[in-house]
């Protein structure tokens, strides 16, 4: 058994090439593990990964444990002692694994794509291992410098407006989720709607009369964005939808003109491109005109659909997002990136930064204060933050922008070809406009069949559907984004549909 002693040094002699330090080597078996060690542990990682995203199918796509199964299997108190690696990985095997829903299987078609990709992998633990804390540039500068190097070459990828650039008037930065980044936008939006009207330099006056405005169908992070920065729910205001679940431009117009009537001051639009239930997409460009009128912020939260912007024929459903002033999308959704990895744009960035910034003395340096530099702690609700940049960035270097794109375009084909045969078959409808690389429908028996339908289906464990309610209707959902999804596993689905339609068997 190992015993804590003294702990090994290691310098380094050449490139990544650690060896223990000659003072230290009457013992090999440091309470750390050695770097021996930790490659042959690292190696066997890697193959296990390998195989796990290889192509043997995982069954049951979702886990089917019973409540408990985990911690019932986990020992109540923690080891005493360090124990051997390979035991640790006996446990991953034989109790994490029943409990993991493989959201990376191909047959996956729940909620929304959280795809990763091997060279994102590498990545993340790259940055795992380098372990730098990027919450100052000083802290370590290339993580800041390539963060906003990657969000630069993004705005390109994606033909968004060049004052989201780091060289104008905004820029970029890596947030954890969409969440965050509507918390963000908001809060900076609540400082420039401040400072609009009282010219007050105090930052962060939360104001009971601040207003903002989404669609029934926005994402729920709007609502918990409001509630943190103070806001008050009761000044949210949910705007209708059009038959398309887009929203309602002219109920928006009438509800800001309320709000400004009685008093109260329109602080910030959130507008969805590929909203969560339905990928609908809200008419950025007349909502851009409203906002511009009345000073409003305008943030487009575009967390999944966005990577279809990387395709130049998409771009119209994101028409005036050139307007916007805010703007953010998840690789970590359908672009091939693993958790966590939200990019989010300011037109300008002096609200945001102002809103978010404070400097203790523990912080002060000269980089700093040469003004030269981003600190990206104050483009951002924590202070510390990971070198997630290395993970994009390995992303887009692998795939280059060309093998994004016919990603992404082998997907909308597939979904495209999922819901023509929807259309075709008596028995289902489509329940919304599949413009991307979801479908939203239902079997026309009504909600209790289509619950059946969808829970036998996980039941068998081939593949995992998930639901929403448009109209307050039960819909089945369809989303196509697995990485390695092919042709074959949507046809197999369908399929799967068709035959479980014959005979969904009892709730
Ligand atoms: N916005 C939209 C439109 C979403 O679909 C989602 C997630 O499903 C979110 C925001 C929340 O994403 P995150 O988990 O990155 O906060």
């Amino acid at each position: 058994m190992r015993t804590p002693t003294s702990v090994g040094v290691f310098r380094i002699h050449s490139g990544l090439d650690y060896h223990a330090n000659a003072m230290d080597m009457s013992r090999t078996d440091s309470i750390h593990m050695d770097p021996e060690e930790f490659r042959k542990h690292g190696h066997a990682m890697i193959d296990f990964i390998a195989e796990y995203l290889g192509r043997e199918p995982k069954r049951p796509v979702r886990s089917e444990v019973e409540p408990g199964f985990v911690r019932s299997r986990l020992p109540e108190h923690p080891p005493e002692a360090g124990e051997p690696f390979e035991s640790v990985m006996k446990d991953v095997r034989e109790i994490i694994m029943p409990g993991i829903t493989h959201w990376q299987s191909p047959d996956f078609f729940a909620y929304f794509p959280a795809n990763n990709s091997e060279p994102s992998i590498l990545g993340e633990l790259l940055s795992a291992g380098l372990g730098v804390q990027g919450m100052l540039w000083s802290t370590s500068p290339a993580c800041t410098e390539l963060e906003t190097h990657v969000l630069d070459w993004l705005v390109r990828m994606k033909g968004l407006p060049e004052r989201y650039l780091s060289s104008g008037s905004g820029g970029g930065v890596i947030q954890d989720t969409a969440s965050s980044a509507t918390l963000c936008a908001l809060i900076a939006a609540r400082e420039r709607t401040d400072s609009f009207e009282s010219g007050s330099s105090g930052v962060n006056q939360a104001d009971s009369s601040m207003i903002t405005y989404c669609s029934s169908q926005a994402h729920s992070s709007v609502e918990k964005a409001v509630r943190i920065a103070g806001l008050g729910t009761d000044n949210l205001r949910i705007i209708d939808v059009d038959g398309d679940y887009a929203m309602d431009v002219e109920h928006l117009k009438r509800v800001i003109k309320d709000d400004i009537d009685a008093g109260r001051r329109p602080c910030m639009v959130v507008a969805v491109s590929g909203t969560t239930s339905s990928n609908a997409f809200d008419p950025i460009d007349r909502i851009a005109t409203l906002c511009r009128e009345h000073g409003i912020w305008l943030h487009v939260d575009a967390a999944m659909s966005g990577t279809a912007m990387l395709c130049p024929e998409h771009r119209h459903l994101f028409d005036g997002v050139e307007h916007a002033d805010s703007y953010c999308f998840n690789p970590h959704k359908w672009m091939f990136t693993n958790f966590d990895c939200n990019c989010f744009w300011v037109a300008d960035r002096s609200d945001l930064v102002k809103s978010l910034s404070i400097l203790p003395e523990y912080l002060r340096n000269s980089a700093t204060e040469s003004g030269r530099v981003i600190d990206y702690r104050d483009w951002q609700i924590p202070l510390g933050r990971r070198f997630r940049a290395l993970k994009l960035w390995f992303v887009i270097r692998h795939y280059g922008v060309n093998g994004l794109q016919e990603l992404v375009r082998g997907h909308i084909d597939l979904t495209a070809e999922f819901a023509r045969w929807i259309e075709e078959d008596d028995r289902f409808q489509l329940a919304a406009p599949a413009p991307l690389n979801l479908v939203c429908f239902r079997h026309v028996e009504g909600d209790e069949f289509n619950e059946r339908l969808l829970e036998k289906l996980n039941h068998e464990g081939e593949m995992y559907l998930s639901h929403t309610r448009l109209d307050d209707r039960y819909t089945l959902r369809m989303s196509i984004g697995q990485s390695r999804v092919e042709r074959s596993n949507v046809e197999r689905a369908w399929s799967n549909i068709r035959r479980v339609a014959s005979d969904p068997g009892d709730t």
